[in-house]
């Protein structure tokens, strides 16, 4: 990765997490002049602490929905174009958080949409999952989703951007955007003020406070979320296992990533004591297998106030564009292409209308329009 002059940027991209890597790939891939800046450095954020489970698990918006599944199709053209370096296990998913007609309207919902699931049983379960004790009585099969490691499929896209000539500047606080008038001049960080003519916030729970500086008021109601990580263990599932209470995936190494179903039915919000009923819960399930946790994080979901991604050129300010989202790992290759070609061509995409920032005018407040 790079630094070098940047006084000249054309765009400049706040975040190097997956959101902001996808974007600064896509925008650097077509020749545009990319300055990525970070606090810290790639996947620092959300990214780093994510259960990365690539999904179109959603019915009730049929346009999420399909968003998601778009997604989907994007990470296996990325994956052809990065040659194999996301970090991708097509390893498909178990369902069985929701139970009872929950379960029956999610199966027919995903029917509705044409989106490939299977009930399986039991004993069907039990073959496919031969060491997860306490099998649910049924599961829906989701056989095209994946699971991937975030931190390797961010890095990946950074050095992607990188080769096709994108610069990195990490460790670098953004405090402040600068306008003149309605149009974007740069912005101020730790280190100094940076000029651009366009500047994508793609800074996840961080963007809210760097919106500030313009009076934005960004609708947020971001999650916490414990995620543990075993050392490696011999293989002992082989899906994305998604239950009622813990979700789990086994990494090609050998690591177990156990996350907690974000629901309030945990006893209590204390992350360690999250983390051993987790625990306790991940060893019901595979008794005879030896999970040594080695790493607890917690993790905050950077969330907009209705729970969609806000995505778009913002109104009132030339120049500003905005990418914050929950389920960014999985829709980051979808949202990085999209937003690459609005920014560059001047488009927009109809596919993008629902989630753009304005949708919140009634209810919220933004100083923009
Ligand atoms: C526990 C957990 C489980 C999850 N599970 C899934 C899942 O299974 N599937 C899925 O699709 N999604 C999941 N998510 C959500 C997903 O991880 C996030 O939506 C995604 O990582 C957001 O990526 P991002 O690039 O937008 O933000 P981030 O990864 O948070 O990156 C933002 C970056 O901006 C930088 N930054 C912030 N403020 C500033 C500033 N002022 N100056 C400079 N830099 C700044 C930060 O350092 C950070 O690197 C999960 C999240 C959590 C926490």
């Amino acid at each position: 990765m790079s630094n070098g002059n940047h006084q000249e940027t054309k765009t400049l991209i706040v975040g190097a997490g997956i959101v902001g890597a996808s974007i600064a790939y896509h925008l650097a891939r077509r020749g545009e002049d990319v300055l990525i800046v970070d606090r810290v450095g790639p996947a620092a954020g959300a990214t780093g602490k994510s259960f990365a489970w690539i999904n179109a698990h959603h019915f009730k918006q049929p346009d999420y929905h399909r968003l998601r599944y778009q997604s989907l199709a994007e990470y296996h053209r990325l994956e052809r174009e990065l040659e194999g370096s996301l970090g991708l296990n097509w390893c498909g998913a178990l369902s069985f958080d929701a139970v009872g007609d929950a379960f029956d309207q999610r199966f027919e919902g995903f029917r509705r949409l044409g989106y490939p699931v299977e009930v399986i049983s039991h004993n069907r379960f039990r073959k496919l999952e031969p060491n997860y004790g306490h099998p649910p009585g049924r599961a829906l099969h989701l056989s095209l989703e994946a699971a991937v490691d975030p931190v390797c499929a961010c890095t990946a896209l950074i050095d992607a951007a990188v080769q096709h000539g994108a610069q990195t500047l990490f460790g670098s606080d953004v405090i402040a955007l600068k306008t003149d008038q309605r149009c974007l001049t740069g912005l101020e960080t730790s280190e100094g003020t940076i000029q651009a003519k366009r500047i994508v916030i793609a800074a996840g729970t961080g963007a809210e406070a760097i919106l500030q500086s313009l009076d934005i008021n960004l609708p947020m109601a971001n999650q916490s979320g414990v995620l543990l990580k075993s050392r490696p263990i011999d293989p002992r599932i082989n899906h994305v296992i998604w239950g009622d209470r813990i979700h789990m995936k086994q990494q090609t190494d050998g690591c177990m990533i156990i996350g907690e179903v974000f629901s309030e039915s945990w006893s209590e919000r204390d992350p360690s004591h999250i983390a051993e009923q987790m625990l306790g819960e991940a060893k019901r399930h595979l008794p005879d297998a030896d999970i040594i946790i080695e790493r607890t994080t917690v993790g905050i979901r950077p969330m907009p106030k209705d729970g969609m991604p806000i995505v778009g050129a913002v109104d009132g300010v030339d120049g500003l564009y905005l990418a914050v989202m929950h389920s960014g790992i999985t829709l980051a290759p979808i949202v990085g292409r999209m937003a690459a070609d609005e920014i560059l061509d001047q488009i927009t995409f109809e596919t993008l209308e629902p989630y753009r920032l304005r949708r919140f005018k009634d209810t919220d407040t933004t100083a923009t329009s």
